[in-house]
């Protein structure tokens, strides 16, 4: 194997990987351009990487991504005059089109198949869909083992728990911090089901992802830029929440704010908005799948216990969202919600999570995905 065939390779670990980490300062320059690459479906690993190469010298960020029929690598940069014939040139090119959607690296125009993301035991994307259950918050090393028990024998296959909690009032528990993943590391242990834990703070990104499998980005940091950076430099899979009164561009851009750092593992997380309607916490519009499944190739997760604040609304929710091809559920479960140190009138009991789980599996069944 030659140098660049075992650079390709370790490149190609996850299907978005950029090649080099430098030029983001052109981005603010000018306006930016985003290109795509296609690569000649015989074309060779050295012809792939020197394009990215090629690509980087041009003063633009190259990501390659391997699909199932072409490779193909996505130029995002500053737009030039001469960016597009310095490519065309380039041993190996089949085409050169333009990227039109605003995001780039997360726009379905650079990779048609969707993204499959592998965390442990949670599998999220094509057939797969994922069931991540747990309580709101990691409240004791009890109530945690309990919950994750529960969700193993429901089926689920990753588990749910705030270790740092985003809450309105400063007032309210905040979470055990490090304790808590110490507690949800135990539960994995045991269980096998795979870790889903928010990180608050870039300073904290460290710490959690040594702990997680999935870092997520709570809604009221959607569009905290350095904390998505942060987490786009981690090798971790992030899900990212829907920022409340975010529009569908400005929570595709801030995925691309990840996948620009490296990380191609992000799920998109719908949890609801902020509208005047006051029956429900929030509004879930579980239109938003079918919409970003239109634009974008990463997985969507529906997340019913945020998306309307009510525990007997949840299963029903589910249960749709799965039926409109959802490719994970996020839902929260309590051993006794009456008890939860928050967002315990949301929460599922461990019977509601089974019924629930049984419920979304054959709908998941019935459509031809595996629950
Ligand atoms: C949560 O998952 O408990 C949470 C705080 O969610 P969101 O960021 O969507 O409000
Ligand atoms: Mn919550």
């Amino acid at each position: 194997m030659t140098i660049s065939e075992i650079l390709l390779e370790a490149e190609f670990k996850t299907p978005v990987v950029r090649v080099q980490k430098t030029v983001t300062k052109h981005l603010n320059k000018g306006s930016v351009e985003g290109m795509i690459v296609v690569m000649k479906s015989g074309a060779t690993a050295e012809e792939i990487s020197a394009m990215a190469l090629r690509v980087e010298s041009l003063g633009l960020k190259a990501h390659i991504i391997k699909g199932t029929e072409r490779t193909v690598i996505a130029a995002v940069g500053e737009k030039r005059e001469t960016t597009k014939e310095a490519l065309a040139a380039g041993a190996g090119v089949a085409e050169i089109l333009p990227i039109l959607a605003p995001y780039k690296v997360a726009s379905k125009e650079v990779k048609p198949e969707p993204t499959i993301i592998t965390a442990g035991s949670l599998v999220v994307g094509g057939n797969a869909v994922g069931m991540i259950g747990g309580p709101c918050s990691v409240e004791s090393e009890e109530q945690l083992m309990e919950a994750a028990r529960a969700v193993k024998a429901a089926g689920g296959t990753g588990l749910r728990g705030g270790a740092f909690k985003p809450r309105t009032s400063p007032y309210s528990f905040q979470g055990m911090k490090e304790e808590g993943l110490k507690i949800l590391a135990n539960a994995r242990e045991e269980t096998g089901l795979a870790v889903v834990t928010e990180v608050l703070a870039t300073e904290d990104v460290d710490l959690v992802a040594s702990y997680a499998d999935v870092l997520q980005i709570g809604a009221r940091n959607m569009q905290n830029y350095r904390l998505l950076e942060a987490v786009g430099n981690t090798e971790c899979a992030v899900m990212l929440k829907r920022g409340a009164s975010a529009t569908m561009d400005e929570f595709l851009l801030a995925a691309e704010y990840i996948m620009n750092e490296g990380n191609a593992r992000v799920m998109l997380c719908e949890r609801g908005i902020r509208t005047f309607e006051s029956h429900t916490r929030f509004t879930l519009p579980l239109a938003s799948v079918t919409y970003l499944k239109d634009k974008t190739h990463l997985p969507i997760v529906i997340d019913p216990s945020h998306g309307t604040g009510h525990a007997y609304l949840v299963p029903d929710m589910a249960v749709a969202a799965v039926a409109i091809g959802a490719d994970a559920l996020i839902i929260e479960m309590h051993p006794r919600p009456e008890e939860a140190m928050s967002d315990g009138y949301q929460s599922l009991t461990p019977e509601q999570f089974q019924d629930t789980m049984d419920r979304c599996r054959t709908i998941a069944n019935a459509i031809g995905k595996q629950m």
